[in-house]
């Protein structure tokens, strides 16, 4: 590395042939935290290129009707920096789109991020030079960069996909998919809106959008559960406390398996007597977040027989609380049990079923035939609309890397080595890639995501703090350091009921080419114990990783 420009704080070229010493792609959270701590812990010349015209990632993009947080806001935000949690106050429990947009404006603001960050610049493609230990970047309009390191920020959920069903470019009125929302305003007063998909995205929207759509057609191909969110407020008294708790929130974060404020219950389903787990359900159903999902009894994901009481209890919930036994009874999840892919929570999403503008159509009966002009056709009827909104979820965790061009050693394309088995170190760093760092990549651990994405952007970053101490210009992970790795997100994935059912998190994704059969796609064991590994590997000087 060079020496620092005294004017602009950054250092030059390494060489004529670099740029940069690191660019990062995606100014989302990851990439955000990723550029301070390259740039002004490190002092890297960094640049961030950013396809989207403002910073947020998955909250720029994600600007639907009802997007919001489903984990505790103040779990959710950044722990880097004293001064910031000491000034920012959420007004919400589990904070709204907007606001966690600001709150990321905020950041990018408070530390001076801006200059650092292209916008409007998406990624294409990413080639490795071996010649100059270098990556070759170029962006869709067509310029090209050069760094040393390049540091994917892309997000495991930020590749939008659509139905492959005909047609759908045909339709003439409104259409959006909830992970591209525009930024105007869209309205849906009057309007005869269709959702398609029924995932946390879209039982948020249809929430909202029931409201004031004057008829909103549901196409739920499979039904999930999901569990009440219990929004509230933030006074500024509670806003207080809150902020004196952040030091024992944080340190709890950091023991529980996904890093959210919820732990599962030590006991077994069958060591109570059914009234005491009856009573335990009915509180958790009452408590906000994700308690029923991650602080469930302990043996709700292993054991089929105690998966089955709890999917019973929240069954009896979803038929109680729609009037329409017929309608209750097709948004019952029949092929998987609670718990087991991930729990939309929900604001009053079962109580829209009643309302006499919606109506519930159940695809898995009758797929879409064909989008037309005017509306979307079944098998035996169709209906017209004035707005299709896809809540068709994402091409998850290799999907928007697929969507660069990236070529390792010999050109070999990232993509092509991830058809036959997903293979990386970490989630962080892959073998043929030399000097590219993943944040959340494939085997990472995800849970509530920002907790790890801080872990995963400090490990590169002291990587890459003692590679510049060595004079290290290039890292490569081993193939027994990747071995290790995947064995170990095999061996976490093994008995959990999660990895027998069709998800994202299985990498199931039936409108994209080669996503039909089940992976394990991320790191399934707790994130204590992931962080022990990775731990483990710098401590002992990095040995699974060839270092030159
Ligand atoms: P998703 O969970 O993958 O859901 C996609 C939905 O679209 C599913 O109901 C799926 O049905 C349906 N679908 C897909 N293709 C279809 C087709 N061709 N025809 C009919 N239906 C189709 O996606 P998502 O709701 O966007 O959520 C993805 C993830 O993002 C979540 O699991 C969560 O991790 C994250 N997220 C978080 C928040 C939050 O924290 N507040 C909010 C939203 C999303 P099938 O189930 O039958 O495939």
């Amino acid at each position: 590395m060079n020496a620092t420009d005294p004017q602009t704080g950054s250092r030059p070229p390494a060489s004529r042939d670099v740029n940069f010493d690191a660019i990062v792609i995606g100014a989302g959270i990851s990439g955000l935290f990723q550029l301070h701590c390259l740039r002004d812990r490190l002092g890297m010349n960094v640049r961030v290129f950013e396809a989207g015209t403002g910073v947020g990632g998955t909250w720029y993009w994600n600007r639907y009707p009802g997007a919001r947080f489903d984990s505790e806001s103040y779990s959710y935000a950044y722990s880097f920096s004293q001064e910031l949690l000491d000034e920012w106050d959420w007004s919400e429990h589990f904070a709204g789109q907007p606001e966690t947009e600001r709150y990321l404006n905020h950041v990018a603001d408070k530390f001076d991020l801006r200059r650092s960050i292209s916008f409007s610049s998406r990624v294409k493609s990413a080639h490795w030079r071996e010649a100059t230990r270098s990556w070759t970047i170029t962006l869709e309009n067509g310029s090209q960069h050069s760094c040393r390191f390049l540091v994917t920020a892309v997000g495991p959920l930020s590749a939008p996909t659509y139905p492959r069903v005909e047609g759908i470019d045909s339709f003439g009125g409104e259409a959006y998919h909830t992970g591209l929302w525009p930024k105007h305003a869209v309205t849906f007063d009057g309007k005869r809106v269709a959702v398609i998909g029924t995932g946390a995205s879209g039982v948020q929207a249809i929430t909202e959008i029931a409201k004031t759509a004057k008829t909103l057609t549901v196409f739920q191909r499979r039904p999930n559960w999901c569990k009440p969110l219990h929004n509230r407020p933030i006074s500024k008294k509670e806003m207080k406390e809150l902020r004196a708790w952040y030091p024992e929130m944080f340190r709890i974060c950091s023991s529980t398996s996904s890093c959210f404020l919820h732990t599962p219950d030590t006991r077994k389903t069958f060591d109570l007597t059914p009234e005491e787990r009856e009573a335990f359900w009915e509180k958790q159903y009452q408590t906000p977040g994700f308690s029923m999902w991650v602080g469930g009894f302990q043996d709700m994901m292993t054991d089929r027989a105690a998966n089955d009481e709890v999917s019973r209890f929240v069954a009896r919930k979803i038929r109680e609380r729609v009037r329409d036994p017929k309608v209750a009874e097709l948004l019952v999840p029949k092929d998987h049990g609670f718990g087991t892919r991930r729990v939309p929570q929900e604001s009053g999403y079962y109580e829209v079923f009643n309302q006499p503008n919606v109506k519930l159509v159940s695809i898995f009966d009758d797929p879409i035939k064909r989008i037309t002009r005017t509306g979307i056709e079944l098998a035996d009827s169709s209906i017209e609309f004035d707005m299709i909104v896809y809540a068709t979820g994402f091409d998850a965790v290799t999907g928007s890397l697929d969507r660069i061009d990236i070529r390792g050693i010999g050109g070999e394309k990232l993509k092509d080595k991830w058809r036959g088995s997903l293979e990386t170190f970490f989630g962080m760093l892959v073998k043929g890639f030399p000097n590219l760092f993943m944040v959340l990549g494939p085997h990472a651990a995800l849970g509530n995501v920002p907790r790890s994405i801080e872990y995963n952007v400090l490990w590169i970053t002291d990587l890459l703090a003692y590679m510049l101490a060595l004079g290290h210009t290039y890292a490569n992970p081993t193939q027994a350091g990747v071995d290790a790795w995947t064995e170990s997100v095999m061996k976490a994935a093994e008995g959990l009921l999660s990895s027998e059912v069709d998800s994202w998190m299985t990498g199931i994704n039936q409108n994209v080419e080669g996503k039909q059969t089940r992976i394990i796609a991320r790191y399934s064991g707790s994130a204590p114990e992931f962080r022990a590994k990775a731990d483990a590997v710098a401590a002992g000087g990095y040995r699974e990783l060839e270092l030159d």
